[in-house]
Parts: structure tokens; sequence; C-alpha cells
């Protein structure tokens, strides 16, 4: 029995890939990249295998691609980190798709029989091609991404970049809008590429799909005890008890994808109660605050789910969701609910 689950709920899944599909009325490319983004791409892509809604996966790697295919999906599978020597057998042998984002990509695909994807660098400053117009019978696909999707007016001014590009493409798939990129109803494109939303996180508080959260994170208090007052708590002594205080140790620690920056200043859930995390979060186990409640060994503690989302532990510790989301680890069982 694991000491700390990741819950994942195909129904709320479910509910936001329609709700995502009803909004832009467009097809879904589901980003399942890093294990997705450390949710399991097992377990999200078992959901999506049989939705219509989704045409296909996106992945950053050809080995992610194969991992995918092996395990029996059979949706179209993207790869957004493109293609380099040594993988075209790979491509060919499992169905992968490239996305084709350099000349060198070009020259490793040269005379296979794949279709691919063309990326263009609007603004993202990152992969895509800049001036150069790639022309080819096998391009099935021509994208760009958006840096920055919560500023309107550089947003736009990538959309009327891209326009022009697509402007020389017929009868392809094109697709810019991400999770937060969706609420620019772009016109032209034919897909949306969505990773974050699915989950139900919200990427901007007044996102206007109405989502439902997928991600429940837990783990078991191992250790309930009082300390009198005065008594420090956990490495480096950061934290000093005032007075005589209940406090439990629940097994997650910053090993299991609990940052250590929300030391101090994060909670975590009993029941319906906040609980505050004191002191240093160590390895594999944090310290928190259970004066008047009637928690004991062995209850379940939430630290993402009804209360708070990845999105909030992420503004509280300065970072983003989808880096907490990514540092869940292995030892945390993923479990489709
Ligand atoms: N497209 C590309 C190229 C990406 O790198 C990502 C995520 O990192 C996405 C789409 C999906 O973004 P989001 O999770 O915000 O929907």
């Amino acid at each position: 029995m694991a000491r700390a689950v990741l819950e994942i709920s195909a129904d709320a899944i479910r509910h936001n890939i329609k709700a995502l599909k009803d909004f832009s009325g467009k097809k879904i490319i589901a980003v399942v990249k890093a294990d997705a983004y450390g949710m399991s791409a097992f377990h999200v892509c078992s959901v999506l295998e049989h939705m219509d809604e989704v045409s296909s996966y996106a992945v950053a790697c050809v080995e992610e691609g194969v991992e995918l295919r092996k395990a029996g999906f059979k949706k179209d599978i993207l790869v957004l980190g493109g293609v380099l020597r040594g993988e075209e057998r790979a491509l060919t042998e499992y169905r992968l798709t490239p996305v084709v984002s350099h000349k060198e990509h070009l020259k490793v695909i040269e005379g296979l029989h794949v279709g691919f994807h063309v990326k263009y660098d609007t603004g993202m400053g990152r992969l895509g091609f800049l001036e150069e117009v790639i022309r080819d019978s096998r391009i099935k696909g021509v994208l760009t991404h958006l840096s920055s999707p919560l500023d309107r007016d550089f947003s736009l001014r990538q959309i009327e970049e891209f326009k022009k590009i697509v402007k020389d493409y017929s009868s392809v798939d094109i697709h810019m809008e991400s999770s937060a990129g969706v609420i620019y109803r772009v016109p032209f494109t034919t897909h949306i590429r969505i990773g974050l939303a699915m989950y139900g996180e919200k990427p901007a508080p007044d996102y206007p799909v109405a989502l439902k959260r997928a991600l429940r994170l837990k783990a078991r208090i191992i250790s309930v005890k009082y300390l009198p007052s005065g008594h420090p708590v956990s490495y480096s002594r950061t934290y000093t008890t005032d007075k005589k205080k209940k406090v439990g140790v629940v097994a997650f620690g910053y090993a299991d994808g609990l940052t250590k920056a929300l030391s101090n200043i994060g909670y975590l859930y009993w029941k319906d109660k906040p609980i505050k995390i004191l002191g240093n979060i160590t390895m594999d186990m944090t310290v928190v605050d259970l004066d008047n409640t009637s928690a004991q060994v062995g209850d379940w503690v939430e630290i993402v789910g009804e209360h708070q989302s990845f999105g909030d532990l992420a503004k509280l510790a300065g970072t983003i969701p989808y880096e907490i989301m990514c540092n869940v680890s292995s030892r945390v069982k993923r479990l489709l609910v």
C-alpha cells in the first residue's frame, strides 16, 4: 500500500477535453510529454484514446513516442522536439510524426516516407523556422507556439505573423493555441495543443472554459506527537514552537515533489482543515501543524485536490504549476480513478 498517491480522474479529464472542444470548436492535440507532465502518460492516454475530440498526442522526443506506441496507443503521435540522426528507424517503425523546426531535421528525413509538421518561430525564440518557408508534399501540419499567452498584445502579434505564414499552405493541420491561448479563438487554426487545462488547472483566474479538477495528490501521516513550547522543528531549526503543539509528520518530501520553497509558508489539508507546513520540508517527510485536529497516524492528508491546485502551490512557491507537476516523483503511485 502506497503512502503517497496521485489520483487522476478519468471523468474530469473527459469533461475538460469536451469543454475545450466545445469552446474552441477545434480538435485537440493532447500534450502528454514528460509522462503527461508527470501525471502518467499511460493513464492519461488510456482515457484520451477513446475520445474522438482528441486527434493526436504530442510528446517531446522520439523515445517518448516509442513508449506510447509500445503501450498500444493508436492515435497519431507528434514529436515536438524534431528528429535527429539515429532516430529515423524509430519514426517509421513506430509511426511517429516529427515536428520539423530545423534544416537538419529535414536532412534526417530525406527520402523517408514520413508525414511531418513544420514549425515556425513567430516570437517564442526557441524552435522554429524564421524566414524560410518550407515546402514539401509530406507536410501534414504547420504550427507555431505562443511565448506569453497571457500577454494579449504580444499574442495578437504572433497570431498575425502566423496568419501570413499559413497563407502558403492548404489542406494541412494548423495549430498554435495552448491551454491559455484558446482564449484568442484564432479563426484560421484547425487544432489546439492542450496540456495543463486537461487536468483542470486553470491557466488564468478568469479562464472562460469551465474545467473540473482532475488531480488529487495525497500522502499519509506517519507520526503524531506533542512538542513542548520552544522546541525546534526540522533541519536548520527554521521554526520553533511558541506553545505546546500537536505536530504530524506527512510521508511526502521534496524527493516526492514537494518543493522546499514551501517550507514554513505552504499548507496541506487534513479533511477540510488547512494544516501549515512547519520548518523545512525534508527529503521524505514534511512536518505539519495538527493543533485543533483529531488527526491520527495513518490518516491521509491532501497536498493537491479539492482545496488547492498545483497552480496554487506554484504561486506560493514562486514557480509555475508545470514544474511542480513534473516533479512529482516515481515514488508516488499514480492511480486512474
Ligand atoms: N505546445 C507546445 C510546443 C508546448 O511546449 C506545450 C507545453 O509546454 C504545449 C503546447 C501545451 O501547453 P499547455 O500545457 O499550457 O496547454
